[in-house]
Formats: structure tokens, C-alpha cells, sequence
């Protein structure tokens, strides 16, 4: 299949093409549009056979559920079996916008699109073209994020056009997003709600407006037996192909065991790269060098990595050295995915020894 691919910018959805988009998912077929977070890969999220479809797209395990994007808040009851008043006064605060809230589910949403499970996750997105793109669509569009499973998640047109193009009917293209890290996930079936993904609503965002939250312990460290409570989370995401290690330590320390890791890589003949910030990213001697933004800049840091990490795959590293970066507001959401994309290998720097995460509790 030829994949339609129509640029438009954020603020001016091209009202024609995503008519069309909407026919399509009408009609049980596939599109990948922009949201605030990153772009996903659209299907009708009432029909089971759509749902099928998403996951072979994405060669993405069928038992990891998509999320289900709506543009109307009355849309929520029909996809719920009921609406906990904690729910609402979320809703109230944050949507339009990057949370999704995992709800029990209703009669009318099938179980291929929850991934077996009876609960859903709804998100109510905060983008021009996602939300006309979803009214015209009949207004719950299923999608999880719009790359190849894997991968990491993209944060630009470009990049679902990489990994899909041939495999679904029409991408929707307004550019870069703004956030660039997946909306923060949080189970509304439990007391005290849980984060299962931490992102953009942080922890002290949410327990703002409704008092005691939990986070699920595996957002941050992996633990030994245990798997993270949203399914999609078990499986190595955001990883680039080549090698990724995070270096952690005070910043005069971490140059020095960057450079004299990126040296031995470069004896054995290895393609190196290093993920760095602003500020120290010119004393390393890489390869290939991403400058993430600033230290203090999360949100710069945020929206790069996962254009970076695919960069890397672009220009073929075969070693990649990261700079830890702090774990306060959205940084949660950066050290979480990095984690991830490093299979939790973390070195401390300074201290001698190394340290790697991945096996342990
Ligand atoms: P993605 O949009 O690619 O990040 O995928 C959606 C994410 O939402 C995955 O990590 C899923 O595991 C998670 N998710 C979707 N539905 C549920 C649910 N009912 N319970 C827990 N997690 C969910
Ligand atoms: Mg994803």
C-alpha cells in the first residue's frame, strides 16, 4: 500500500485531508497523526479488526493495549463502565492534554484493543490536527505510539514516515511536536490512584488536585521478578540499536569516565557516540556528539531524546555514553525512558566500580 503522507501546520489542520484520514478510519484502515506527546498510530477504537491491524503495523506484541483518544469529554462514558469522581477533577485540571487514565471498561470497547485486558486507558489530547483528526474520525481513535515496536518513539513526521510508510493508508505531518515524551499514565481503578508511566503531569501535579498518589516502583528501577503494571512498559523500548550506557555521577567525573570509556571503544575499532549537555558536551571525545539542551532545561532534554537516539541509528554508533540528567519534573519522565532505552545499564562514575542495573532489585 502507498502511504499518503500530507503536511500541514499545527494550527491549521488541512480540513480536506483530514476528512479523508477520518473516512479511513471509518472504514477500519490506518492513520498516524500528531499529538502533543508523539505521534501515534490511529485505528477505529470500537473495532476489534482495527486494532488487529495496529499491531501488525507496529509488529507490536498483541497483548500490550493502546490507548483510546477521544476529543469530547462526553465520549468518556461510553468507554467506561464508570467515571470515579477523583477521575473528573483530573480531567477538569489536565485535559486537553498529556495524561492518559486507565478506567474499567466498558461493554463497547472490544478486548483486542485493551490487549485482553478489562480496563482502558483514554487520553484526551491537547493538538489542533489530533482533535479534528479524531471528530472526524467518529471519535475514538485507538493508537499507541506511531513507530516500529522498539524503536523509539517519534517526534516528528519524518521519523513514522521511516518506520510505517508502506504499512498504513495516511500520515498526517504538522512537524515536530512539543512535549516529545509519551503522556504520563495513571490507574484510576486503584486507591490511591497509581502512576504506571511517569511524563509531563508529574507526580506533585497530580497529587495537587487529588491528594495521595502512588507510583509504581518499577518506573524508575528495574526489579528483580517484577514487571511494570502497564504491560507495554515489561518490553526494552526506545532503544537505539547501538549499545547505550548512562554515566552518573558529579559532573567533573562523568566527563573524565566518558572520554576514558569513548577511548577504549575507539581502540576496539567501535563507532562512538555521547549524549551530553549543553555545557559539557565539548570535552568529549566521540564520534558523534548530541548536545541534549541544558542542564536545567528539561524540557529541551525531553523533547531531543528521541530524535537523537535516532540519530544514532542514522549514523551508525555502535557505542553510545549518556550523561544522567536530574530526576525532578519531567526529568522523572527523561531518566525513565533513558533507563529504558539503556536497559537499565548504569555506570557510577568515581566510584571505582561499575554498577549495572539491569539484573538487580
Ligand atoms: P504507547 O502509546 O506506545 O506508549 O502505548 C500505550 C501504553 O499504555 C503502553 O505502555 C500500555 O501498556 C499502556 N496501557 C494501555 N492500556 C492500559 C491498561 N488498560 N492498563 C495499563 N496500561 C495500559
Ligand atoms: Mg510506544
Amino acid at each position: 500500500m502507498e502511504t499518503k503522507w500530507i503536511k500541514m501546520l499545527e494550527d491549521e489542520p488541512d480540513m480536506p485531508a483530514v476528512k479523508e484520514a477520518g473516512h479511513i478510519i471509518r472504514n477500519g484502515g490506518l492513520v498516524a497523526f500528531p499529538t502533543e506527546t508523539v505521534y501515534g498510530l490511529g485505528g477505529d477504537g470500537l473495532n476489534r479488526e482495527a486494532a488487529k491491524k495496529i499491531y501488525s503495523a507496529k509488529g507490536r506484541p498483541s497483548d500490550n493495549p493502546l490507548i483510546i483518544h477521544i476529543a469530547d469529554m462526553e465520549d468518556l462514558k461510553m468507554l467506561t463502565k464508570e467515571i470515579p469522581e477523583k477521575a473528573k477533577r483530573l480531567a477538569e485540571a489536565f485535559w486537553p492534554g498529556p495524561l492518559t487514565m486507565i478506567f474499567h471498561k466498558s461493554g463497547q470497547v472490544p478486548f483486542e484493543t485493551t490487549g485482553g485486558l478489562s480496563t482502558v486507558a483514554v487520553r484526551f489530547p491537547n493538538h489542533p490536527v489530533a482533535l479534528a483528526f479524531i471528530k472526524e474520525s467518529g471519535g475514538f481513535v485507538a493508537a499507541p505510539s506511531a513507530n516500529t515496536s522498539g524503536r523509539p518513539s517519534p517526534t516528528s513526521g519524518i521519523h513514522v514516515y521511516e518506520d510505517l510508510q508502506g504499512r498504513i493508508e495516511m500520515l498526517l505531518d504538522s512537524g515536530e511536536v512539543g512535549i516529545g515524551i509519551e503522556s504520563t499514565i495513571i490507574d484510576m481503578t486503584v486507591e490511591p490512584p497509581m502512576i504506571l508511566r511517569p511524563g509531563f503531569i508529574t507526580e506533585e501535579m497530580l497529587s495537587g488536585v487529588i491528594g495521595n498518589i502512588a507510583v509504581d516502583s518499577t518506573t524508575q528501577k528495574q526489579i528483580a521478578g517484577m514487571a511494570p503494571k502497564a504491560p507495554g512498559m515489561k518490553y526494552r523500548h526506545y532503544a537505539p540499536r547501538g549499545e547505550l550506557t548512562i554515566v552518573s555521577g558529579s559532573s567533573k567525573e562523568v566527563k573524565e569516565k566518558i572520554n576514558g570509556l569513548l577511548k577504549a571503544a575507539k581502540e576496539k575499532g567501535l563507532r562512538t557516540g555521547v549524549i551530553g549537555t549543553e555545557e559539557n558536551i565539548r570535552f568529549y571525545q566521540a564520534d558523534i556528539k548530541m548536545n541534549a539542551g541544558r542542564k536545567e532545561d528539561e524540557l529541551t532534554i525531553a523533547r531531543r531524546l528521541y530524535s537523537m537516539l535516532r540519530e544514532f541509528d542514522e549514523k551508525q554508533a555502535d557505542v553510545i555514553y549518556s550523561e544522567a540528567f536530574p530526576g525532578t519534573g519531567i526529568g522523572q519522565a527523561v531518566m525513565n525512558r533513558l533507563l529504558k532505552a539503556a536497559g537499565h545499564k548504569v555506570i557510577q562514575a568515581g566510584q571505582g566500580g561499575e554498577k549495572d542495573d539491569s539484573n538487580r532489585q
